[in-house]
């Protein structure tokens, strides 16, 4: 009889101790509320163990308005508010409320910094606790201090619990740089091909045209335009001695080329380019005109020099292209306009340029009126 009850005294012991070294082990994160409102304390910084809530003393005294102080002659700690006074011991946890004795302090140690127990404290200074459980939360509280119920008090709390995700951007910035790739002087018989390699390499392009060759191959201008890519205006004579005679004369070219494109395709257009480059043609009058009509202009930071090669040379272009390209970078250029021309080998070498584009990693776009980027030989910033 005696060998049998000892057994199983042998056994609960084994049960409620390994009970205990579980418990001390689980440390069960809790966010703590006073009265109406969260506590600023991070998840895990309070925590339930060994089936107590506890949190960092030092930050909950502060937290609840107990001023603390330690006695270093006899190792106590007093902690204070309205008057009252809770003394203990941190070794012995033996405690006095008031010079009375009361309850040993609930104390924890967790890498050198001590946890105390919010109920213990909160009790002593007439603080009443509820677990929230739904919401891991201990609300310590006074009838006088809270409004709300614990209702009131979680509903009123959401956004503590259910901070809000930063909303996304609906157009995130492009982290990537641009190369606009622009083709002058068309439509023209080389347009297909052009518009074909663009789409076979999801590639958007700005074309300048030339107003008799958007009547001549409206075919491929409709097409431009469909596609997605930006027409822009490059005069009607594409002559030096006609066009800039006279800011007039050069005004007039470019409204015709506008309406022909509207005309054609639908698009309003108001980037020029200025047949041979903007300088040193557009001086100030011609500048003034073009900003008061609203005109942007686009010169170009790499001149893929693509005018002067046949189809047997045509390597040579893409040589120029990279080697432009290589210069911007270098200058720390996010944004390149590279220039070509509706010609028979740039169309030839074109497949070969864009591959080397996108392996340099720039985003192929068309020229976008709402992002304009200057990029005219006078630094005109109007334009
Ligand atoms: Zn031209």
């Amino acid at each position: 009889m005696r060998k049998w009850a000892s057994a199983v005294f042998f056994c609960v012991m084994m049960f409620a101790f390994g009970g205990t070294v579980l418990g001390a082990t689980q440390e069960k994160g809790i966010y703590l509320g006073l009265h109406d409102k969260m506590l600023p304390f991070a998840k895990g910084e309070a925590f339930i163990v060994n089936g107590q809530a506890v949190a960092p003393m030092a930050k909950l005294n502060k937290a609840l308005y107990v001023k603390q102080s330690f006695n270093q002659v006899d190792g106590t700690y007093t902690l204070e508010k309205h008057g009252k006074k809770l003394i203990f011991n941190a070794s012995t946890k033996e405690a006095s409320f008031n010079g009375k004795k009361t309850t040993p302090a609930i104390i924890y140690m967790k890498n050198n910094e001590m946890y105390i127990g919010v109920r213990w404290v909160a009790d002593h200074f007439g603080l009443k606790t509820d677990y929230l459980s739904a919401h891991q939360t201990v609300r310590i509280y006074s009838p006088q201090g809270a409004k709300l119920s614990n209702e009131e008090f979680i509903q009123a709390n959401q956004s503590f619990f259910h901070p809000k995700a930063p909303k996304p951007n609906p157009n995130p910035p492009s982290k990537k740089p641009i190369a606009y790739v622009t083709f002058d002087d068309g439509p023209s018989v080389y347009s297909a091909s052009i518009l074909n390699t663009l789409a076979a390499h999801k590639a958007k392009a700005t074309f300048f045209y030339i107003e008799p060759n958007v009547r001549k191959y409206s075919t491929s201008a409709k097409k431009a335009a469909k596609d997605g890519h930006y027409l822009g205006l490059h005069s009607v004579t594409h002559q030096v001695n006609r066009l800039y005679r006279s800011p007039q004369s050069f005004m007039s070219e470019m409204n015709q080329t506008q309406q022909t494109v509207k005309q054609v395709t639908g698009q309003s257009s108001v980037l020029i380019r200025a047949p041979y480059g903007s300088k040193p043609y557009l001086k100030q009058p011609y500048r003034n005109a073009m900003a008061q009509k609203g005109y942007r202009l686009w010169d170009w930071d790499v001149d893929s020099l693509d005018w002067k090669h046949s189809p047997s040379t045509k390597n040579q272009i893409l040589q120029n292209v990279k080697a432009g390209v290589q210069q911007q970078k270098k200058r720390g250029d996010q944004n390149v306009v590279i220039l070509m021309h509706e010609k028979k080998a740039t169309a030839e070498i074109l497949p070969a340029i864009l591959d080397y584009l996108k392996k340099e990693g720039y985003d192929l776009q068309a020229y976008n009126p709402s992002a304009h980027v200057t990029q005219n030989f006078w630094k005109d910033g109007r334009l």
